[in-house]
């Protein structure tokens, strides 16, 4: 009888394990984290800067930045696709021209929640290299950065851009405007806040503000991203890496989530939550904000 028993035993052992063998795919399968699920971050826009006649900048071996933005925007787009809720769509699918007012105003057509200019440097400096998130300015700080917009906005058409001179009232008179500005920068800090956690050993230059013509006409949150030096030695070969897309979308998904938790708080406020929610929720939506601040070198009054 115990003989019997201790075979039974055996056996439902062998069994359990046979069982725990056949159902492991479907363990390691259920296991596999859901999408991201985002309420009002619903469609995004990813910009890959340049393209067609305008190359962008010539980074080491010839490579072209408008190939390299495609393939971030391409990348990026595939991995938001799998991890988030939020629909994906780029301002150019090929190597043609867009013209620089057509981008945002594709996103706007669009009706985007969120657009994210997809742009990569160079110097005539090697030794230049790091990340850096633009934001739209709204003061003089921006006269820093004209040399950058200039520089990444001389080539193909321009669509007219440079004729209208940009005017921060025209901004700030806009209520619609002036609620995508505050959570454009709440997006950009919390990109900034991932990129420097994500991409450790990567260079962090900062959260800037800069009057970027992509920027300007958008009627949603926008950034521009630089993803770095392509001119660098090391940071190009860095940025060439097929891993390194899906880096910069982990981040950019940090940044949707704060983005979308954002607009949440604000509707609730709308709704009559109060306005201490309202002011809880600036910081909640955004706990390293004053990290990111010290890191933004040439940020100023925000
Ligand atoms: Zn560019």
């Amino acid at each position: 009888m115990l003989k019997l028993i201790a075979k039974f035993r055996h056996s439902a052992r062998r069994l359990f394990w046979l069982w725990l063998l056949l159902c492991a795919p479907v363990v390691a399968y259920s296991a596999e984290p859901q999408p991201v699920a985002l309420r009002h971050v619903r469609r995004v826009v990813l910009d890959p800067g340049h393209g067609g006649t305008n190359a962008g900048s010539i980074g080491i071996a010839g490579i072209a930045e408008k190939v390299l933005t495609l393939d971030y925007a391409n990348a990026i787009a595939a991995w938001l696709r799998t991890h988030s809720t939020a629909e994906v769509l780029l301002t150019r699918q090929t190597d043609t021209d867009v013209g620089l007012r057509d981008r945002p105003r594709l996103a706007n057509q669009w009706q985007a929640d969120l657009l994210i200019s997809i742009h990569a440097n160079s110097h005539e400096l090697p030794q230049a290299s790091g990340m850096e998130v633009f934001f739209l300015a709204a003061d003089a700080v921006a006269q820093a950065n004209r040399q950058l917009v200039e520089r990444e906005e001389g080539g193909g058409p321009r669509d007219g851009v440079g004729a209208i001179p940009w005017s921060v009232s025209g901004i700030v008179t806009d209520l619609g405007a002036v609620a995508a500005h505050s959570r454009a920068e709440v997006f950009a800090l919390q990109l900034a806040s991932a990129l420097q956690k994500i991409r450790k050993d990567a260079r962090f230059r900062g959260v800037k503000q800069a009057p970027f013509g992509v920027l300007k006409e958008a009627k949603m949150p926008a950034v521009v991203l630089e993803v770095g030096y392509i001119s660098h030695p090391l940071e190009s070969k860095d940025l060439l890496d097929k891993k390194t897309p899906a880096l910069f979308a982990q981040a950019i998904l940090a940044g949707m989530v704060a983005l979308d938790t954002r607009i949440d708080l604000e509707s609730k406020q709308e709704s009559g939550a109060g306005p201490l929610q309202g002011e809880r929720s600036h910081t909640s939506a955004n706990p390293r904000r004053h990290k990111a601040n010290r890191n933004s070198g040439n940020r100023n009054n925000h």
